[in-house]
């Protein structure tokens, strides 16, 4: 047993915090109140510190990177008082697969390091079990990942009987205990999915009170319209939908502005957030920072349209909007290459930023990861505080020694987003939490989470300011004092179990 002392309680339900010790048994919490006379095994003085629910990261991609295999401890998560993370995002899913073919994540990993022994959710949350990770992992089904087992590298609608096998499948995985549906929408594998084809499969997920995430269309000029796209899929299944790291890109903040009114305003009839993180940087696959004419066709086509002179040139005048300050945050063909600008790089290439990029895509076999300045730093900050927010890292679990640049925002979203909260006068430490607790919790129908109640999973973090202390998944101390620990408590989450 572990007790806790004397603690500033924040519930996570948003309710004014409230002094207690709390008793934790096994991996729930089996009392609080006064619990003077109790002793236990572990006693942990709290006073003078917040214990809230253990924080859910409910956009990662550890499950991307493959680091849930190479790395199960996800101590960057840890160490900031993350204790469950979701998976799944943005079209791409480990599961299911139906030929065990990883083909949808490779522009993140590195698809050798796995052996792939699973087809089903079912199966592959079963392996993920006896793996044993440092933190709670639920995943999303990828519609890419399906649809390009379906049809491959075709650039179609999809037939009737494909779209029935389509449905099919998810309701299945649904069963299985995925947590719902994710599209990246703006992938070359989505793009020729159509509106119809994309609600009546999410009408599947919401059958079964799953979550509709999406990656949209287009984050720039149509902004508006890909955000109206998903308000108008949750008005007519009524799924419960998060957009995917939605941030004021530098020179589209008008339409962010016009675009996070209409989800506040559609939030107060459905179940739509966004998810954001407090930084001004993205961590992209390095071909989508070609145009989109030259993405079409997958990957050998990119390539090829690379290689061609006609086209090479039509890119390098079209690509006016390269930057300098790019970071090649992974690029393992060419491992000298990490933590160098695109200026560094094209200066010792003699070679404008245009030209030194595609130079580099091909280098690297157009399977670099870059880091981008792109965002709207204080409008980003400020949307955070909405209640259309949620926080999400966007960012993986990586072991100290990867062989891709680990960004801030994968250690440091969630005590960033604390000192933000703590700062400003638009939210109160109560709000704040909620919003990385049982906000999440609910819409992920993860159950026992999210709340710091008897009878609870103690998964549960405490801290003073932004400085994270203690860490209990599942009861298990995972942070003490401020310290790693060895163990591995997470366990792996099934939809409503
Ligand atoms: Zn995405």
């Amino acid at each position: 047993m572990i007790l806790i002392r004397s603690a500033n309680i924040i519930d996570g339900s948003g309710q004014p915090a409230y002094k207690a010790d709390v008793l934790i048994k096994d991996d729930k919490i089996s009392a609080i109140g006064n619990l003077a006379t109790k002793q236990a095994e572990v006693v942990i003085d709290g006073l003078g510190y917040n214990l809230a629910p253990g924080f859910i990261d409910v956009n990662t991609d550890s499950d991307h990177y493959l680091s849930l295999f190479t790395n199960p401890q996800q101590k960057d998560f840890l160490i900031q008082g993350v204790t469950t993370i979701i998976g799944g995002h943005c079209g791409s899913s480990l599961a299911p697969l139906i030929y065990g073919s990883l083909e949808s994540i490779q522009k993140w990993g590195d698809i050798n390091q796995v052996n792939v022994n699973w087809h089903t959710v079912a199966e592959f949350l079963k392996i993920l079990n006896q793996i044993k990770l440092g933190v709670n992992f639920g995943t999303l089904m990828g519609h890419s990942t399906i649809r390009r087992a379906l049809i491959g590298e075709e650039m179609r609608e999809l037939t009737e009987s494909e779209l029935k096998v389509f449905k099919y499948m998810i309701q299945e995985g649904m069963e299985d205990g995925a947590l719902g549906l994710s599209t990246g929408l703006s992938y070359v594998h989505a793009k020729s999915a159509s509106l119809d084809e994309v609600q009546s499969l999410v009408e599947v997920v919401a059958k079964h009170e799953g979550v509709y995430t999406t990656h949209l269309r287009d984050d720039r000029d149509h902004l508006v319209m890909s955000i109206k796209e998903a308000i108008e899929i949750a008005r007519n299944t009524k799924v419960k939908v998060l957009i995917s790291h939605l941030r004021p890109l530098v020179g589209f903040e008008e339409n962010f502005k016009e675009g996070l009114n209409l989800l506040e305003q559609a939030g107060r009839e459905l179940d739509i957030h966004f998810d954001g993180y407090p930084f001004d940087t993205s961590v992209v696959p390095i071909y989508t920072l070609l145009p989109q004419w030259a993405q079409d066709g997958g990957a050998e086509v990119m390539l090829k349209n690379i290689q061609s002179k006609e086209k090479r040139d039509r890119l390098i005048k079209e690509m006016v909007y390269v930057a300098g300050d790019l970071i090649i945050a992974r690029a393992k063909e060419a491992p000298h290459l990490k933590g160098k600008t695109l200026t560094e790089f094209a200066e010792v290439q003699g070679l404008g930023l245009p030209e030194a990029l595609l130079k580099l895509m091909e280098l690297t076999n157009l399977k670099s990861v870059m880091f981008y300045r792109n965002i709207s730093p204080d409008m980003a900050i400020d949307s955070l505080l909405s209640s259309s927010a949620l926080v999400a890292s966007n960012g993986a679990g990586l072991p100290d020694k990867a062989d891709i640049l680990k960004h801030e925002r994968f250690y440091n979203t969630f005590p960033k987003f604390l000192e933000i909260a703590q700062k400003s006068d638009k939210i109160s430490l109560e709000a704040a939490i909620k919003k990385i607790t049982l906000t999440p919790a609910t819409k992920f129908s993860l159950a026992k989470r999210g709340l710091v109640k008897e009878g609870n999973v103690a998964d549960l973090v405490m801290f003073n300011k932004n400085k994270i202390v203690n860490v209990l998944v599942n009861g298990q101390l995972a942070v003490r004092d401020g310290q790693l620990q060895e163990t591995l408590s997470g366990k792996v989450l099934k939809h409503r179990d």
